[in-house]
């Protein structure tokens, strides 16, 4: 059975909520505590959380997250029980217990698979000046989500860099790309989206109420 990785650990500087994003309060919870009924509802009950110092969480092992989010990967994973792991963003509540299974499932055949949503804009480089440099062949481009799933001993090497790389690493399966390692997107959603933005929450808010209570059939 795979054991789950919640990193919560981020200031949410960006949502400017005056306290971590992942204890906000989101359609009556905490924000982490969408994630982790979805990890429960698909059957995942090993579940650590890194979480920063002070906040206390019921019904999972929690660590202290570390300096980057890949650090907070590397604590949590350090604290996991055997088997393959799932990393999950606690700022992405709308996550469902399908991204989990998909992602896990996807693991037969790739040593990371990662929940992705293909890109619909058009999208361009620019140098620092503003001035275009390149427009980017769209079909072949997707945005990367969590849940990102990983072979246990995969994720154990490509997490053993010093912590100067580990700052560099947006998501966890770039560590497993420069090590040579095969990753597969597995198709996700926009719906899937990290909470960053006061907007954001506002959206998330909404689409959570729904879930709680759905608008009336038309
Ligand atoms: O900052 P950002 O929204 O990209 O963070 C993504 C996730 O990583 C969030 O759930 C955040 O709590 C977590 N994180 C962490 N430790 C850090 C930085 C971010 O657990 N040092």
């Amino acid at each position: 059975m795979a054991v789950a990785l919640l990193v919560a650990a981020g200031s949410g500087e960006r949502l400017g909520a005056g306290r971590p994003k992942a204890f906000v309060v989101l359609a009556g919870r905490p924000m982490l505590e969408w994630s982790l009924d979805a990890l429960r509802a698909a059957g995942i009950d090993d579940i650590v959380v890194a979480r920063p110092a002070g906040y206390e969480i019921e019904g999972v092992v929690a660590v202290e997250g570390g300096a980057t989010r890949s650090a907070s990967v590397r604590a949590a994973l350090a604290a996991a029980p055997p088997g393959d792991v799932v990393v999950h963003d606690a700022a992405r509540p709308l996550v469902t217990p399908e991204h989990f299974t998909a992602a896990l499932a996807a693991l037969e055949e790739a040593d990371c698979a990662v929940a992705a949503a293909p890109v619909t804009d058009t999208v361009k480089e620019a140098d620092a000046q503003g001035l275009v440099m390149a427009t980017h062949d769209r079909s072949r481009l997707w945005a990367i989500q969590t849940p990102q799933a990983f072979r246990r001993a995969v994720l154990e090497r490509a997490l053993a860099v010093d912590d100067e790389l580990l700052a560099q690493a947006t998501d966890d399966a770039w560590l497993v790309e420069r090590l040579g390692g095969t990753v597969r997107v597995v198709e996700s959603t926009p719906a899937n989206f990290k909470v960053t933005t006061p907007y954001d929450l506002t959206i998330a808010e909404h689409l959570l109420a729904d879930r709680l209570s759905p608008p009336p059939a038309a």
